[in-house]
């Protein structure tokens, strides 16, 4: 594709773009046959109290395999879906399924499902969140919507109102991600979450870095604050673990507590509880 340059009226033309293009067009075309093709699958990531040790949730995670190029990662194919237009029918598709899923558990779990800031820019987003709940039999608290900030800053009235929507069906919405990106803090005043969500990149510096460790405190001050729960994401080790524990963080996500996996194993690893922390003779042996 040649880019005109405006002033100069030069053609630059980059071989590499045309590249480029041509595979993101193949990825998006392959993504489209991906729902009737049966290549889609939802993975399940534990989500535990600190307090009680105990699972409380689990954050449905999308995997694409396919028949020749095998597993493509979220972070690859998620951006060409909402560049080609299929996330409004992939966000649907995901929605239903954990939905379904989520109801098929005997406990009342949890399920956490991601939302794009596209599909929050539709109207008809409640209508079909609501639709899914009937279908499926889902009480509504059971379900936990996730959004990044880039979800509200497009368009912040639209969004607060759809949002507004979503809650009043009585669904929990949380914000993904937080402490990266544009955040705002004004975000947490004017829009109702009812969890943040602390991104990974925390985790990774906490052990090293003092400067990540009183971040992490200020954000969990500030959940304490606005009475909101924090759940810190990408925990992988027993350090973070006790660091969160000891500065009262509400919940963890991470390696430590399980990755991503098939509902079943998901399933069966809920009943998995984190090490409590007891006053004496701690016995550490039914840790996960
Ligand atoms: P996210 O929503 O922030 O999801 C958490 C990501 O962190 C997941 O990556 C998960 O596998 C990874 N993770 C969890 N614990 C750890 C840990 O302890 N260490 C490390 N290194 N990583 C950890 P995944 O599954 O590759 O997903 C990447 C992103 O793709 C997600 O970030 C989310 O933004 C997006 N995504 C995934 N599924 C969906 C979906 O169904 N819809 C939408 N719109 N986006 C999705
Ligand atoms: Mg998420
Ligand atoms: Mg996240
Ligand atoms: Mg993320």
């Amino acid at each position: 594709r040649a880019k005109l340059h405006p002033s100069r009226k030069v053609c630059f033309y980059e071989p590499s773009m045309d590249a480029e293009i041509r595979q993101k067009r193949e990825i998006a075309n392959a993504l489209s046959h991906a729902m009737e093709h049966d290549q889609l699958e939802l993975h399940y990531q534990l989500q535990a109290s600190v307090q009680s040790g105990k699972v409380c949730g689990m954050e449905a995670l999308l995997r694409w395999t396919h028949p020749t190029m095998g597993p493509v990662s979220p972070a690859v194919f998620i951006p060409i879906a909402e560049e080609y237009n299929l996330i409004i029918a992939l966000g649907e598709w995901v929605l239903n399924r954990a939905c379904r899923d989520a109801a098929s558990w005997k406990d009342g779990q949890k399920v956490a499902v991601n939302l794009s800031p596209l599909q929050l820019m539709q109207v008809e987003l409640p209508r079909i969140i609501h639709q899914n709940l009937i279908e499926t039999g889902l009480a509504p608290h059971r379900l936990e919507v996730e959004l990044t900030e880039t979800a509200i800053l497009s368009d912040r009235d639209r969004s607060l109102h759809i949002l507004r929507q979503i809650k009043a069906l009585g669904v929990c919405v949380a914000l993904d991600d937080f402490g990266t990106g544009y955040s705002s803090l004004e975000i947490l005043r004017a829009f109702p979450f009812d969890k943040i969500k602390l991104d990974r990149f925390f985790m990774t510096e906490i052990e090293t870095s003092n400067a990540s460790k009183a971040m992490v405190r200020s954000v969990l001050s500030l959940g304490k604050n606005l009475k909101i729960p924090v759940l810190a994401e990408g925990v992988e080790t027993e350090l973070q673990l006790d660091f969160l524990r000891e500065e009262g963080c509400d919940e963890i996500q991470g390696f430590l507590l399980g990755r991503p996996e098939k509902l079943a194993e998901a399933i069966r690893n809920s009943v998995n509880t984190l090490a409590i922390q007891e006053p004496e003779d701690c016995e550490d042996d039914d840790k996960v």
